[in-house]
């Protein structure tokens, strides 16, 4: 995925229209646009396609968790209807890890941003990392507690580390690539200003005094 702004666009709209609209006013400012179920069950997941004319990399965000043939299969349908990458999680495990992999380019999710991922997620992170290191493209690791970025950068090597939690979940821009993650993810901060462009405009400048 190349880097331009840092910025991966988290599209949690819920309309085709709405879509639209935000993905024309700021594709160009954005590295590639990420797409999850608020979107994809009310659109179909032939929607997925239908933003490729974005130019951007589609990230679906499925946060797969099934047995792995069945998360596999999840895996081949996101990959068939044009998505670049997919999401999985990885407290399911590496069967599971390993399975998706073999048919997508993949994300896992070795932390969540949100105050309930340190009832299970943090204790198994560092693990799910490691086998992430041999099966993924990147991990998903909390912008909200940057000090575990720094910790599971340290297991992960050069693989990508993409960041949610900005903005709306607490964290400040900047945080999450100033402690070794590649891009930060950011949906309400961008799709729910009053000037989309400009907000992002904004994130892009600061993050490109730390890194760009
Ligand atoms: O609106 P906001 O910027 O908080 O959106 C964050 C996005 O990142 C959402 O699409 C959410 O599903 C996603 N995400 C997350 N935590 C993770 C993985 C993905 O918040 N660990």
């Amino acid at each position: 995925m190349k880097k331009k702004s840092g910025i991966i666009l988290a599209l949690d709209v819920d309309s085709k229209k709405e879509a639209l609209r935000i993905a024309g006013e700021v594709s160009d400012l954005v590295d590639a646009i990420k797409v999850g179920y608020p979107l994809i069950l009310p659109t179909g997941i032939r929607f997925l396609r239908e933003l490729k004319k974005f130019g951007n990399p589609i990230i679906a965000d499925f946060k797969v968790a099934d047995i792995p043939i069945i998360s596999q299969k999840i895996c081949q349908l996101a990959q068939n209807n044009g998505a670049d990458y997919v999401i999985v999680h990885g407290f399911v495990g590496e069967d599971v890890i390993k399975a998706c992999s073999e048919v997508a380019e993949i994300f896992v999710v070795a932390e969540m941003s949100h105050p309930g991922s340190k009832d299970f997620l943090t204790t198994g992170a560092e693990r799910i990392a490691e086998i992430a290191r041999r099966y993924a493209y990147g991990i998903v690791a909390p912008a909200t507690r940057p000090e575990r970025i720094k910790i599971l950068r340290k297991t992960v090597g050069d693989l990508i580390i993409i960041s949610p939690g900005i903005k709306a979940q607490g964290a400040k821009v900047g945080d999450a690539i100033r402690s070794g993650a590649d891009f930060e993810i950011i949906g309400r901060g961008i799709y729910q200003a009053s000037d989309p462009r400009e907000a992002t405009e904004e994130f892009s400048k600061i993050i490109g005094t730390i890194c760009i």
